[in-house]
């Protein structure tokens, strides 16, 4: 057992923060036992991290990450986003086939997601099976929970980024044998790339497979107005994009669908009814220009809403600053809305990049008794006058200005994470 001692802060609820100063936060092997403002007679003598003055806040969650795009990132971001696919992505993409690229860049972006305070991510990694495990590996090493998917693509892309649907089929399967047991805290995700690359056959196929192997799913919904006209063409059988991946099975309460910019009252009522998980990403909706989404929407659908980085149509890899664009993007919405749809509050930003889309990892992301211990200590010295302010200004604060040189520490189910190498 041990105790962290800070000012502790979360949201166990999107309503409001909780805030316990100058308090222990008490784990044991891994699990949050309580917060507690003395230590009772029980646990005096267990091990405590003084922290004295700095914030604890849970690890940060990032639902969609492209891992292979991490060394473009910042790259072409004037484009549309079919244009960018074609221009920036598939190429670089289509490098991870060597092994020794892979390796360096993706340690490189597991430096980073630790220097950020990322916790739990969600990746895509490329189409190359040996890539993908060494994305897993590394990740696995540095200590950071992560859902990674081998992506899957048989139609409509580059010659030199491309498989057959029984190649992408028989490879995944066999990459899932590989890596389902393997880790901890790292497992497998089936990841069709998104509905314009993949056949039918290779979306009812990836759904039989993660029926088999009882595995998660992610994909891409609406990001953009031509990807959406495209579908609509490419099967002019279903109503919308959405109706789509409900035809393949792809839509589940263990399915993240990214994006979402762009949806009818009727596919979000298919989202709710299917109790999908939606990641917003609202950086790489505005570098990409695919548009403001609704986020108010989904939230009083009932839909659960996490965000993610999207690198590298997002240029930023920490998920506080996700949170404060997050909160601009909605303020635009309220204005688009006529004044209608509420902007979001900094507390539904905060629980989103932690409890909301930690949800898809399990019991992750609050600091309420049973869940996984992932924190992050904050010292904000440096962003102005500690002793005027509140403990939630002080977050807010750091989420809008600060940046990763603010986090001195990161945990994950108990374990402190040192820097991978
Ligand atoms: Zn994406």
């Amino acid at each position: 057992m041990k105790a962290l001692k800070g000012n502790i802060i979360f949201t166990a609820s999107s309503e409001k923060f909780e805030v316990y100063e100058n308090s222990y936060l008490v784990e044991s092997e891994g699990t949050i036992v309580g917060i507690f403002k003395e230590l009772p007679s029980h646990l005096k003598g267990i091990e405590v991290d003084n922290f004295g003055d700095s914030l604890i806040i849970p690890g940060f969650v990032d639902m969609h990450l492209h891992a292979p795009q991490f060394q473009n990132m910042g790259l072409g971001l004037d484009e549309e986003l079919l244009q960018w696919l074609e221009k920036y992505t598939f190429p670089e993409e289509a490098k991870y086939s060597n092994e020794q690229y892979a390796k360096r860049l993706y340690t490189n972006l597991a430096k980073e997601l630790w220097r950020n305070g990322t916790t739990r991510v969600s990746l895509f990694s490329s189409i190359h099976r040996n890539g993908t495990e060494i994305l897993m590996d590394v990740v696995s090493r540095a200590g950071i929970g992560a859902f990674v998917g081998k992506v899957n693509m048989d139609r409509n892309s580059p010659d030199f980024y491309v498989e057959s649907t029984e190649e992408s089929l028989a490879s995944t399967e066999e990459w899932i044998l590989a890596t389902k047991d393997k880790y901890n805290l790292v497992k497998p995700i089936i990841t069709p790339r998104f509905v314009p690359a993949c056949s039918v056959k290779l979306m009812k196929g990836l759904a039989k497979l993660s029926e088999k192997y009882n595995l998660k799913m992610q994909s891409h919904l609406s990001e953009n107005e031509s990807e959406i006209q495209w579908v609509s063409e490419l099967h002019p059988e279903f109503g919308s994009y959405t109706e789509v991946y409900d035809g393949m099975n792809l839509l589940t309460e263990n399915t993240i669908m990214t994006h979402a910019v762009h949806n009818t009252p009727e596919e979000i009522e298919l989202l709710a009814k299917r109790n999908v998980f939606i990641a917003h990403c609202p950086n790489a909706n505005y570098n990409l220009s695919s548009g403001i989404m609704p986020a108010r929407k989904f939230l009083d659908a009932g839909i659960r809403v996490g965000l993610g980085t999207d690198i590298g149509a997002g240029h930023q890899i920490g998920i506080y600053k996700v949170m404060s664009r997050a909160v601009q993007s909605s303020k635009m919405n309220w204005l688009n809305s006529g004044k209608v749809e509420r902007c979001l509050t900094m507390s539904e930003a905060f629980y989103m990049g932690t409890k909301g889309g930690g949800e898809f990892f399990g019991k992750v992301g609050s600091f309420e008794s049973g869940y996984s211990l992932d924190a992050l200590v904050i010292d904000d010295e440096n962003l102005g006058d500690r002793d005027f302010r509140s403990i939630e200004e002080r977050l807010q604060r750091f989420i809008y200005c600060g940046d990763d040189r603010n986090i001195t520490k990161r945990y994950v189910a108990g374990k402190l994470l040192s820097e991978p190498v």
